[in-house]
């Protein structure tokens, strides 16, 4: 497939299958917009040429939390993108503390582009933290997201310095506003 047609195509999907969706955040902005960043920094740090990789983006939380499956994405996007997204998505049978500990251990083993598309997908998450935290969410619970996103990128470096870059300045930014000063 043209490359301009898979990320088109991608992100009509992703945008159907999110549509009734809000972000946590207090602003409750739009589901897309999350998925709409991801690609986006996986194509500015990537040199955008890789349209596989910026369409899984895309796609990357359509299995996880919409009624898309695996077979719906080899359909209509192919093996490597449907496989990539399979990657990212935890296992929603399972417990959610074990899920989050299941991403830490899983990372490092996990193929280059997965690898990217989770880094990109915990630097989206603290930015939205930093600019618009869920509602009820204190200093305490983003300290813990923080530092549970760090373990998760840390099995998932080596591949993208930029993409690693702006994922820790977004970490260091959010750990020294919810640390405690001494
Ligand atoms: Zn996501």
């Amino acid at each position: 497939m043209n490359p301009n047609s898979v990320i088109t195509k991608a992100m009509n999907f992703a945008a159907q299958k999110h549509a009734d969706q809000r972000r946590k955040g207090a602003k409750q902005e739009p589901y897309f917009n999350h998925v709409a960043e991801v690609a986006w920094l996986l194509a500015e740090h990537t040199g955008g040429q890789d349209a596989e990789l910026i369409a899984a983006g895309l796609l990357h939380d359509t299995i996880e939390d919409t009624a898309t499956t695996h077979a719906e994405l080899v359909r209509e996007f192919g093996q490597n993108i449907a496989d990539i997204v399979m990657e990212v998505s935890d296992d929603k049978s399972l417990p959610k503390q074990e899920r989050k500990r299941l991403q830490v251990e899983h990372a490092p083993h996990k193929s280059d582009k997965a690898r990217l598309v989770k880094i990109a997908d915990k630097t989206a998450n603290l930015r939205a933290i930093l600019e618009s935290p869920p509602d009820g969410w204190g200093e305490e619970r983003k300290r813990e997201y923080f530092i549970w996103a760090k373990a998760v990128v840390d099995g998932c470096r080596g591949l993208n310095q930029g993409l690693e870059d702006g994922f820790d300045t977004l970490y260091k930014r959010g750990m020294s506003a919810f640390t405690p000063k001494i």
